[in-house]
């Protein structure tokens, strides 16, 4: 860590602070602590995550100055966006401030979200990509996560931070989220440095099952060493909602029955096949043939194909003939 970086966390450390304080303790950051509450988090939530509001009047940089914090170092800590004259702005304004921590538990950037989703801002607004802030290496909570993944909790990947925060402040302390890009290689393998077991939790809605099918196709392309289960969220719900709505031990009963990748993958490749068609059953046959073709157990595979055989009344024995050449033999 060069010299450059300490002082870029360093001040990311008093912007934690500041944004902190602005939220608990000053009545322009009342709407935003209400906000807060009305989403159920608690004060003690608040502060183990020291969340912050970013306010429109932006303090940040009047701040700083005072402290006569080299303008340099300011333009390199993603805090700001330049005019073209080269003077600095704040660049969080009137947000909920997520301070983002690497694995080291150093802050490295911010995600800032709206108070109310009505304007055509985005929700979220990240860091820009800094010496410090890379968001396809950063697993969001993996600090506070890794002692308890350690001592043999499962990983949880969720889509969104919020649902790390909520099943974090629900007991639920094994989250980890990556910054709303899809899943990283980089990621993948830091989560294979601490653990073999990884339920992937992500939305309950459309864009969340495509993104689950998406990691699952992620972890394949890494040969990983992985127990891998899927959770799907009923009702469209997300975690974070999920939690809220219906409580932590409900949740804890669907991480229980977390289904095998290929279960997801051949439920997604049927929601989406017209079974009403023979082509389309045809298709969908092919298809689940293909996934049942990677399970490595010779019985599981049997399991598989007696139920492909009773769900579409077909000849047992002429789906094991399909099937026998798309095994790969291992000796
Ligand atoms: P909330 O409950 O506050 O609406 P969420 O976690 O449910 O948040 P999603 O819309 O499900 O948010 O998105 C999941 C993740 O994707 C977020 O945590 C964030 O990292 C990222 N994300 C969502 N919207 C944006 C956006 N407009 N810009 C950048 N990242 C985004
Ligand atoms: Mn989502
Ligand atoms: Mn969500
Ligand atoms: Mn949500």
């Amino acid at each position: 860590e060069s010299s450059e970086q300490k002082q870029l966390i360093d001040l990311n450390e008093q912007a934690v602070k500041l944004y902190h304080h602005i939220l608990m303790n000053t009545k322009i950051g009342q709407p935003a602590l209400d906000y807060l509450h009305k989403r159920g988090m608690t004060d003690e939530t608040i502060v183990t995550y020291q969340l912050g509001y970013a306010p429109s009047q932006r303090l940040v940089k009047p701040f700083f100055d005072q402290r006569q914090v080299d303008y340099q170092l300011l333009r390199k800590s993603g805090l700001f966006s330049e005019g073209q004259d080269g003077s600095l702005r704040d660049r969080f304004v009137d947000r909920v401030m997520y301070p983002i921590r690497n694995a080291n538990g150093q802050t490295v950037g911010f995600s800032g979200r709206l108070l109310s989703t009505d304007s055509d801002m985005p929700k979220y607004l990240n860091s820009p990509e800094t010496e410090l802030f890379n968001k396809r290496k950063i697993l969001f909570n993996l600090d506070f996560a890794r002692p308890n993944i350690r001592s043999k909790q499962p990983a949880l990947l969720f889509e969104g931070f919020m649902d790390v925060i909520t099943a974090f402040q629900a007991g639920i302390k094994s989250g980890i989220a990556s910054m709303g890009t899809s899943l990283t290689e980089q990621q993948i393998y830091d989560i294979q440095r601490i653990t073999r077991e990884v339920i992937v939790c992500y939305d309950g809605d459309a864009p969340g099952q495509k993104a689950i099918k998406r990691a699952i196709d992620a972890f394949k392309e890494t040969n990983h060493q992985l127990d891998l289960k899927v959770v799907s969220i009923p009702d469209g719900m997300d975690p974070d909602e999920f939690i809220r709505n219906r409580g932590g031990d409900k949740f804890q009963a669907l991480l229980k029955n977390a289904q095998s990748p290929i279960d997801f993958e051949l439920n997604f490749l049927k929601k989406q096949s017209n079974l009403q068609s023979e082509d389309g059953q045809a298709a969908y046959i092919a298809a689940a043939l293909k996934l049942v073709a990677t399970v490595s157990s010779g019985i599981s595979r049997d399991l598989y194909l007696n139920r492909l055989a009773e769900e579409f009344s077909i000849d047992k024995e002429v789906l094991k003939q399909q099937l026998a050449p798309m095994i790969r033999r291992t000796a």
